[in-house]
């Protein structure tokens, strides 16, 4: 059984960059949904049941064909979520340290071009998806976009952090505007958990 992880800060705790409200909807429905989904689709096939979300992410075509789409949905939505909530905090530092800032400076010029970049990127995405920063096989940093849940991992490449750019993460504050969220989603990234992620 997959199960929804705890937040590790309270509802409220990112406000005003990400308000109360679209925090308990956001974590007790839509993630709680992609959990329920993905159990539901994996009882079908108990022989998957050993595997972690992220195993079933990194082969889909190993997926039987009748759960593929609801595992790669709804396992990826599990997936994407349980990181999202990690890397972000109340406890924001507005730079990356250590190898992560080096890595990002010697990728994208420096922290404000990379920060251009994964906004343009994310505002780009038509519908509902995300935008990562990953690191492929050879470490070497990348901003790519996934459309729905669909995770990195997928792809061959690790995701070190994400932003959530379906309606659903920032409508109730932002509505239409986009842009303004990925700006102020800048307030609450957890850059210390991004680190470890990249130093994985
Ligand atoms: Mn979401």
């Amino acid at each position: 059984m997959y199960t929804l992880p705890e937040l590790p800060y309270g509802y409220d705790a990112l406000d005003p960059y990400i308000d109360e409200e679209t925090m308990k909807l956001h974590h007790d429905k839509h993630h709680a949904a992609y959990v329920k989904n993905l159990n539901d689709a994996i009882e079908k096939h108990p022989e998957l049941a050993e595997k972690t979300a992220e195993e079933l992410l990194l082969d889909l075509n190993s997926i039987p064909e009748d759960i593929r789409m609801t595992v790669r949905n709804n396992g990826g939505g599990h997936v994407n979520h349980s990181m999202f909530w990690q890397i972000m905090s109340p406890k924001s530092d507005s730079e990356p340290k250590g190898e992560l800032a080096d890595a990002i400076s010697t990728s994208f010029g420096s922290f404000a071009d990379f920060q251009k970049k994964f906004e343009e990127t994310g505002l780009k995405r038509f519908g509902s998806g995300w935008v990562w920063l990953v690191k492929d096989k050879e470490g070497k940093l990348d901003i790519v976009s996934t459309a729905n849940q669909d995770n990195p991992i997928s792809d061959g490449l690790f995701p070190i952090m994400g932003n959530d750019v379906w309606e659903h993460a920032y409508y109730l504050k932002y509505k239409n505007m986009r842009a303004d969220y990925l700006k102020a989603w800048w307030s609450v990234v957890n850059w210390s958990e991004a680190e470890n992620r990249f130093e994985k």
